[in-house]
């Protein structure tokens, strides 16, 4: 519509926009309807023992396979959901197949735990705490076979019912992770009062080890994780030499295309029967 308009101007501009709009509902709509029929999938990257090379568990991560667009990342869906709401749906699909997933990949020889993305929006649900509690019911998933991962930005928007939440799933066994940590606010004070267990470092500073050299930032965050008693998880991890560094520097786990990009669940069971079992492998 905007070639039949003509070349510059504000008719072009506006055309464009109501192009986008329209795209935006139209996508949301689809979107809406893939989550009521369950056409949504997820897939499952590795969490890998840095020292022993031991897959300790799966992120679960959203995918929409979409009939005509292929599929799409959920960087271009999740923020639509969170928008309208379609999230705590979104969510509640997200968390109960995970730990479904998960519950049939625990074996004698493997306990591999799962994590699952929350946002701030699902995380201040009034239901929250008893949708977690159901889910791992209903699976029979050990709670600490559980991690929530949330990000800064997610618990400094509301805290008091976030924090409320964590609080309680964490007393229960359930495990809970800060996100793309650095990106966000975060003082060192602030994080030393949030329920938290694991500390995820943003892919962004796991780059930087590459290719700015710029190591003694990580060295950093690792020493405050470490202070803090938290489990390190650095994301996004690409190279051999970015994985020796991480964990000569006290790192204790990986997460990235050097062992696996995110895939199917079974899959994920192949990756993890291949992989050294309990004994070898630390709880993460
Ligand atoms: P995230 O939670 O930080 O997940 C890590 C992202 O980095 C994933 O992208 C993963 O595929 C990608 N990644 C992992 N290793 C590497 C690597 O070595 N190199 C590169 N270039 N990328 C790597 P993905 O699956 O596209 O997810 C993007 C974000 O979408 C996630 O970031 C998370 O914030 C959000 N997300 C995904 N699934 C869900 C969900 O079920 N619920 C919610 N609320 N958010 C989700
Ligand atoms: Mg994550
Ligand atoms: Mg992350
Ligand atoms: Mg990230």
């Amino acid at each position: 519509a905007a070639k039949e308009r003509g070349k510059g101007g504000l008719a072009v501009y506006d055309s464009a926009a109501h192009e986008r709009a329209l795209e935006t509902l139209t996508l949301r709509r689809e979107l809406e309807a893939a989550v009521d029929d369950g056409a949504l999938a997820l897939h499952y990257q590795p969490t890998v023992d840095l020292a022993t090379g031991a897959v300790t568990g799966f992120e679960a991560l959203v995918r929409w396979p979409h009939p005509t667009r292929g599929v799409v990342p959920p960087l271009e869906f999740i923020p639509l959901a969170e928008q309208t709401g379609l999230i705590v749906r979104l969510g509640t699909w997200v968390l109960r197949t995970a730990v479904r997933d998960a519950a049939s990949l625990q074996s004698s020889t493997h306990r591999p735990s799962v994590a699952v993305n929350v946002s701030a929006r699902q995380l201040v649900h009034p239901g929250f705490v008893t949708l977690v509690r159901s889910a791992l019911a209903d699976s029979g998933l050990a709670p600490d076979r559980l991690t929530l991962e949330v990000t800064e930005t997610a618990l400094l928007s509301d805290v008091e019912a976030g924090v409320t939440a964590l609080t309680t799933l964490r007393r229960q066994g359930v495990r809970v992770a800060i996100d793309d940590f650095g990106t966000g606010y975060s003082s060192l004070s602030h994080l030393a009062r949030l329920p938290v267990d694991v500390l995820k470092v943003d892919k962004s500073f796991v780059d930087r080890l590459e290719h700015d050299r710029d190591d003694a930032l990580v060295s950093a965050i690792l020493a405050m994780s470490r202070a803090l008693r938290l489990t390190s998880v650095a994301e996004g991890v690409e190279d051999p030499g970015q994985a020796d560094w991480l964990r000569e520097a006290g790192c204790a786990l990986g997460q990235g295309y050097l062992w696996s990009r995110p895939v199917e669940l079974e899959t994920a069971r192949a990756l993890l029967a291949g992989s050294p079992g309990v004994r070898l492998a630390p709880a993460g």
